[in-house]
C-alpha cells in the first residue's frame, strides 16, 4: 500500500510533490482546478514535468481529484454542456501531472429518480471519454448517499461502467467514509464487501481509495470525514482494512480534516502502525 494524503497543489505541482516527500507520503492526491469553481485552467508544463520527476524519483503515485460542483447527471443542458467540457479538461491535466486517474463523484438526480439520474450520468460519460484516449481513467468514486446522490452501492457502480461504450477508460475510487456513511460495511461485514468487491469484477478496477474515518454514524448517509481513529469507523475496522491482502497494491489517500497539512505526516505514521 502507498499511504499518502491530499495536498494543495496551489503552488504548482512541484510545490506539492516537494510536500508529499516533506511529509513522508507515498501517494498523494491534488485538485485539477479550484475545487469549488469549474474555470478552465492553464496547464504550466514546465512546473508539471519538474512535479512529475519528483514523483518518479522518489516512487510516489499521484491521483487527481476533480471539481465538486459538476454533476453527470444534471438534466440541464447548459451544465451538462460545461460538466464535459470540464471533466474532459481534468483528464488532460491529470494526464500533465502524470497522475494514475481523475476522480470524479457520481452524478445527483435533482428530483428526476434514480433510472433517469443513472442513465444521464451514463449518457455524459460517454460525451466526455469519446473526447480523451490517454492513459488517465476517469475514477468513479462511491457516494455517501446524501440528497440526491448515486452510485451507493458496488453494484450500481460496476453497473454504470458497464453501460458506457467506454468501460476501459474507467476505473473506481473506493472512498471508506462514503461507504460506512451508505451503510455498506463495517467491521463486521468487511469481508462481505471485499467479496462483493471481487465478484462484480469491481475490484479489477479498484485504481484508489480514499481512507477516512467517518463523523457520522453508519448508514446515516451524510458525507463528513473523520481523522482515522476518532471517529464512527473506528480503528478496529479501519485496520482490517488495511490488512487486507486484496488491497496491498492501491495507493491509500487520507482526505481527514486538518488545520495544516503537516498533520498528515503523524496521521500517515499512525495508519502504518496501524496496519502492523
Ligand atoms: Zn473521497
Ligand atoms: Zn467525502
Amino acid at each position: 500500500m502507498k499511504i499518502g494524503c491530499h495536498i494543495s497543489v496551489a503552488k504548482g505541482l512541484e510545490k506539492a510533490a516537494m510536500q508529499a516527500v516533506h511529509l513522508g507520503a507515498e501517494s498523494f492526491q491534488v485538485f485539477t482546478k479550484n475545487p469549488r469553481g469549474l474555470k478552465p485552467k492553464k496547464i504550466d508544463h514546465k512546473d508539471a514535468n519538474k512535479g512529475v520527476e519528483i514523483m518518479t524519483k522518489h516512487g510516489i503515485t499521484l491521483v487527481c481529484h476533480t471539481p465538486y460542483i459538476t454533476n453527470l447527471s444534471t438534466p440541464k443542458e447548459d451544465l451538462q454542456e460545461v460538466t464535459i467540457r470540464s471533466i474532459a479538461e481534468d483528464l488532460h491535466i491529470a494526464e500533465a501531472y502524470g497522475a494514475v486517474g481523475a476522480v470524479v463523484h457520481c452524478g445527483k438526480h435533482v428530483g428526476e429518480g434514480e433510472e433517469y439520474g443513472t442513465k444521464r450520468m451514463v449518457e455524459t460519460l460517454d460525451l466526455i471519454l469519446e473526447q480523451y484516449n490517454g492513459p488517465v481513467k476517469l475514477l468513479l468514486e462511491n457516494t455517501a448517499g446524501q440528497g440526491t446522490e448515486l452510485g451507493l452501492t458496488i453494484r450500481a457502480l460496476v453497473a454504470i461502467r458497464e453501460a458506457t461504450k467506454y468501460p476501459e477508460k474507467i476505473g473506481y475510487c473506493f472512498d471508506t467514509c462514503h461507504a460506512f456513511a451508505a451503510g455498506q460495511w463495517d467491521e463486521e461485514s468487511f469481508d462481505k464487501l471485499l467479496e462483493d468487491m471481487e465478484q462484480t469484477g469491481y475490484l479489477d478496477h479498484l485504481v484508489c481509495i480514499h481512507f477516512n474515518d467517518s463523523k457520522v454514524p453508519y448508514g446515516s448517509r451524510k458525507d463528513r470525514h473523520e481523522k482515522i481513529g476518532k471517529g464512527e469507523i473506528g480503528s478496529d475496522a479501519l485496520a482490517k482494512f488495511l490488512r487486507s491482502e486484496k488491497l496491498q497494491h492501491l495507493p491509500v489517500v487520507l482526505e481527514t480534516p486538518v488545520d495544516d497539512e503537516q498533520e498528515y505526516a503523524e496521521e500517515m505514521v499512525y495508519i502504518r502502525d496501524l496496519k502492523g
